[in-house]
């Protein structure tokens, strides 16, 4: 195990998602002493999180320790809350103490926005952290359960409606492996439904789904969509959501389970540093990637607002994040050495979005547009490159190929506190039953990112 120099300037970073543990990596030859802060004890690869939520995947294959993946090359990892950044002290604050900082690398990415409408996380939870994915997880398997034993036809139709706010990759991504779910994998599951019965309905404000991608990806996306047997309804805006379900303007759409995946908002540590910020409150960085006024405090991830050379913004994926994080590295390593600090330039790979089983849409290199099985294939290979140790690719890998040619879902058990079978069945007069079943786990407090930063918030 290596050990750090109390003597060399300390190099706080916070977050350990992408952007974090690319910069400490990045940094683990410097003349530095690094610690890096995170609320969780795990590196999270989100982009496999909707596998976890709809049973494919297990949460041990798209998570690791940091302490695991960083402590061997010496960075001291403190699990702790930041509140807030104090930079004419050089300080961050923390729930329970503080950290001295020469240089800041701040990666805490961003969280679900409802729009100032909090009050529908209860009954829509978003999907950002391993917790939402096993909540979710939780929610629709139980759903079917409840829906298997409910006597009554209209909360056996609520039962099986599984609606899906925003249709941006991650909203879409949910609606194709749910509709697979209801049609494939869990098929003679049941005794007395038919999962095929499930409704699978995707709600996106604007006029068409994966509203950032261009329009004839887009339109193949809904094709395809509705192929597996998802109802899609663009250009629709939730103005409620409560236990019975979704409100659009007048129109009620009975739903026992309601998934929010419209819109992120940053994380709320870039407010205390009291520099400007974007309408989604990302600090609007320089192009070498600080804080206007603060060349020691870095920005970097999905926190970050920079703009490209061509005016669009640098978009909230993975790749994007990690770049940031290692160019934050290499910006730190020439100021110690005296030299100026140069400009991120992002390197566009390509971004994808899966719409079930060997389906995807996407965009290689800013330019090459694909679809179906190739863009799927491509999606693969990217994300399994990315993750994080050789067990879990080999994991993952055997998972997807199991999954793949059996459509059996390896991972669908049910966690957290056990249901009350009392519980499960509905009385017909009231949804009370249902009331105790959502509120009976915390609710999330984490959030959920439709839009992956791509673009503002894609719907409402
Ligand atoms: C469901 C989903 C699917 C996605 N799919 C894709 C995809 O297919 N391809 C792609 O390229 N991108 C995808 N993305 C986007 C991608 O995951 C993000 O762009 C990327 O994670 C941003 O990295 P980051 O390091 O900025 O933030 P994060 O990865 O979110 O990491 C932030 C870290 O900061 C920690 N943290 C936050 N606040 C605090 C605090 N106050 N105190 C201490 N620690 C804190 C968190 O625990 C976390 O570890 C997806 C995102 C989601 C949510």
């Amino acid at each position: 195990m290596k050990t750090q120099r109390e003597d060399l300037p300390h190099v706080v970073i916070l977050g350990g998602g992408f952007a974090g543990l690319s910069a400490a990596r990045q940094l683990v030859k410097a003349p530095v002493r690094i610690t890096l802060v995170d609320r969780h004890n795990h590196h999270l690869f989100q982009p496999l999180l909707y596998q976890v939520a709809t049973a494919t995947l297990s949460p041990s294959e798209i998570a690791a320790p940091l302490r695991g993946l960083l402590g061997p090359k010496g960075v001291a990892v403190v699990l702790a809350d930041v509140t807030g950044v104090d930079t004419a002290g050089k300080r961050v604050l923390l729930s329970d103490g503080e950290l001295k900082y020469d240089y800041l690398v701040i990666a805490t990415g961003a969280t679900h926005s409802y729009f100032g409408n909090d009050h529908w996380a209860p009954f829509a939870p978003g999907l950002k952290s391993i917790e939402d994915a096993v909540e979710i997880r939780r929610r629709v398997l139980l759903a079917y359960e409840m829906a298997e034993r409910e006597t009554d036809p209209s909360i056996r139709r609520a039962l099986l409606n599984f609606v899906i706010i925003g249709a941006g990759p991650t909203g879409v991504e949910m609606a194709g492996s749910l509709a697979e779910i209801s049609r494939s994998s869990l098929t003679g599951d049941f005794k007395n439904i038919d999962t095929r019965d499930a409704r699978i309905i995707l709600i996106e404000g604007l006029g068409k789904v994966l509203p950032v991608y261009p329009d004839d990806l887009a339109a193949q996306a809904r094709r395809t969509l509705e192929k597996l047997g998802v109802e899609v309804r663009t250009g629709a805006r939730v103005t409620n959501i409560d236990e019975s379900g979704v409100y659009i303007g007048t129109e009620h759409i009975a739903a026992r389970t309601v998934l929010w995946a419209a819109g992120v908002a940053a994380s709320p540590v870039a407010r205390s540093l009291g520099a400007p910020l974007d309408r989604a409150g990302r600090v609007n960085v320089t192009p070498e990637l600080t804080v206007p006024g603060h060349e020691d405090v870095f920005v970097v991830g999905d926190l970050a607002s920079l703009k490209q050379a061509d005016g669009t913004p640098v978009p909230g994926l993975a790749p994007a994040a990690m770049q940031e994080g290692k160019h934050a590295a290499h910006n730190i390593v020439r100021r110690l050495r005296g030299q100026p600090m140069v400009p991120f330039k992002y390197w566009d790979r390509g971004s994808y979005a899966v719409i079930g089983r060997g389906h995807a849409v996407g965009i290689a290199f800013r330019r090459f547009k694909q679809s179906g099985f190739l863009a799927w294939s491509a999606w693969l290979f990217i994300h399994l490159m990315f993750l994080i140790g050789f067990r879990s690719k080999l994991a993952v890998m055997l998972d997807w190929a199991y999954s793949y040619l059996t459509f059996n879902k390896s991972a669908r058990i049910i966690t957290g506190p056990a249901p009350r079978l009392d519980q499960l069945r509905l009385p017909s007069s009231t949804t009370r039953g249902e009331q105790i079943l959502l509120t009976d786990a915390e609710p999330s407090t984490h959030g959920a990112a439709s839009s992956r930063g791509l673009a503002p918030p894609s719907s409402h």
